[in-house]
C-alpha cells in the first residue's frame, strides 16, 4: 500500500477531520514545554541525559538489555535488518508487510536482503505457514535467517497479534535457528488494546521498536530495543547512516513526555475508531472491516465511487481519509481527532454518498 504524499491544494479548504494517518498529529502544549526543558547532551557520545534515559525506559519496559534512539521507524527497521542479515539472505514477513511495501526496496538496496512474503488473515500468519515456507538447506537456496512481525499489523487493518500465537511463531523460528524481528510501529496500540504488557509481547523477539511519531504523537524519535551486542553493531549502522545525533534530548523529552501522557488514552482512539466503524457501516455500500485498535479500512466498491473518488469529495468537505487500493480506504484515529470529529466525519462521508 502507498501513501503518497500529496501537495497542499490550495484551493481546498482547510482539514477539519484528519483522518488520513496518526503520524499528522501535531505536538500538544505539554509536550512542547517538555522539549524546552530538556537537559541535553552529545547524543552521538553517549552524554545526552534524556536520550540516555528514554533508552533506560524503552529496555526496561520491552524487557531488553539495552537500546538506541533513532529518527525514525524506518531506520530501526533497516538497521535491525542490516544487523541480522548478510546480503542474500531472506527474510520471512508477511506480503503486506511494511518492510516490503513502504520503505524504498531498503532491505534490497542496503542489506542485500530479499523477503519472501508470507499469506495470512490480517497481516498476521501461522507457525505452519511458516514452516510451509522454509527451504531445505540447499548450496544454491538463500539463506533464511530472519523472521518479521508487525505489532499492531498496519495493513492488515491494525490487528493485534494474539500472543498465542505471536509465541509460537517466534519460538518456532528460534528453534529453527532463525533471529526474529518486531515491527513494534505500534506496539503501545496493541498493548493496550490487548492488555498484553510490551515486555510479554517482545519476550521472543530479537530486535524490536516502538515509533513515538505514530498515535504517540511526538514529532520525530523512534527506539530500537535488543541484546546489547545487538544494540552495539546497530549503533554501527547508525553511525555508518548518519543517525547518530547531537542534542537529541530535545526530541527525547517528547518520546519520555509521550510514555507518560499518551500511552494510556490510546484506548480512547480506539474507541474513536470503533465508533467510526460504525458510524460508517451504515452508510449504503461500504464495507467496513472491525477495527482492532486505531486503524479502520473499508471498502467502496459497492457505493459505485472509486476510494480516489470518495477522499477527493470529502476532502473538499473538510475530511482528510487515505486512499490505500483502487476501492479500499484507511481512516486512522489518533489524539488529534475527538468524538465529535468522528460523528462529524461519518457525516460528510454520508452526504458524500447521498
Ligand atoms: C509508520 C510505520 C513504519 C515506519 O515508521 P516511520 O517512523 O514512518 O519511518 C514502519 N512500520 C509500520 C508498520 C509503520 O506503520
Amino acid at each position: 500500500m502507498v501513501y503518497a504524499p500529496v501537495r497542499p491544494d490550495r484551493s481546498l479548504p482547510p482539514i477539519r477531520v484528519n483522518l488520513f494517518s496518526d503520524t499528522q498529529t501535531r505536538p500538544s502544549a505539554g509536550m512542547k514545554d517538555a522539549m524546552l526543558r530538556a537537559e541535553v547532551g552529545d547524543e552521538q557520545n553517549g552524554d545526552d541525559p534524556t536520550v540516555n534515559a528514554l533508552c533506560d525506559r524503552m529496555a526496561a519496559l520491552t524487557g531488553k538489555q539495552a537500546a538506541v534512539f533513532l529518527p525514525t521507524g524506518t531506520m530501526c527497521n533497516q538497521i535491525s535488518i542490516l544487523v541480522h542479515c548478510r546480503p542474500g539472505d531472506e527474510i520471512l514477513a508477511h506480503e503486506s508487510s511494511h518492510i516490503i511495501a513502504n520503505e524504498g526496496g531498503g532491505p534490497g538496496a542496503l542489506a542485500g536482503a530479499v523477503i519472501l512474503g508470507l499469506r495470512g488473515a490480517r497481516g498476521m500468519f501461522d507457525s505452519t505457514t511458516m514452516k510451509a515456507a522454509l527451504r531445505e538447506k540447499r548450496r544454491n537456496a538463500p539463506p533464511q535467517t530472519l523472521v518479521a512481525v508487525e505489532q499492531t499489523a498496519n495493513a492488515g487493518g491494525g490487528a493485534v497479534w494474539p500472543l498465542a500465537q505471536l509465541t509460537d511463531v517466534l519460538s518456532t523460528a528460534h528453534e529453527l535457528g532463525l533471529r526474529t524481528h518486531m515491527d513494534g510501529a505500534r506496539l503501545m496500540n496493541a498493548v493496550v488494546a490487548a492488555g498484553v504488557t510490551a515486555r510479554e509481547t517482545a519476550e521472543h523477539c530479537d530486535s524490536v521498536w516502538l515509533d513515538f511519531t505514530k498515535g504517540l504523537g511526538a514529532p520525530l524519535g523512534a527506539v530500537l530495543c535488543g541484546s546489547e551486542a545487538f544494540i552495539d553493531e546497530a549503533w554501527r549502522w547508525k553511525q555508518r547512516l548518519g543517525g547518530s545525533l547531537r542534542q537529541a534530548g530535545m526530541c527525547a523529552a517528547a518520546c519520555v513526555y509521550a510514555l507518560d501522557e499518551n500511552v494510556d488514552r490510546l484506548a480512547e482512539d480506539h474507541a474513536n475508531a470503533r465508533a467510526l466503524a460504525r458510524g460508517l457501516a451504515q452508510v449504503a455500500g461500504l464495507v467496513v472491516e472491525e477495527p482492532e485498535t486505531n486503524l479502520v479500512f473499508f471498502d467502496t466498491r459497492g457505493t459505485g465511487l472509486t476510494a480516489d473518488a470518495l477522499a477527493g469529495k470529502v476532502r473538499r468537505e473538510g475530511v482528510s481519509i487515505s486512499v490505500v487500493d483502487p476501492y479500499r480506504m484507511r481512516a486512522c484515529t489518533h489524539l488529534d481527532v475527538d468524538a465529535a470529529g468522528v460523528e462529524s466525519a461519518v457525516r460528510t462521508v454520508a452526504e458524500a454518498l447521498r
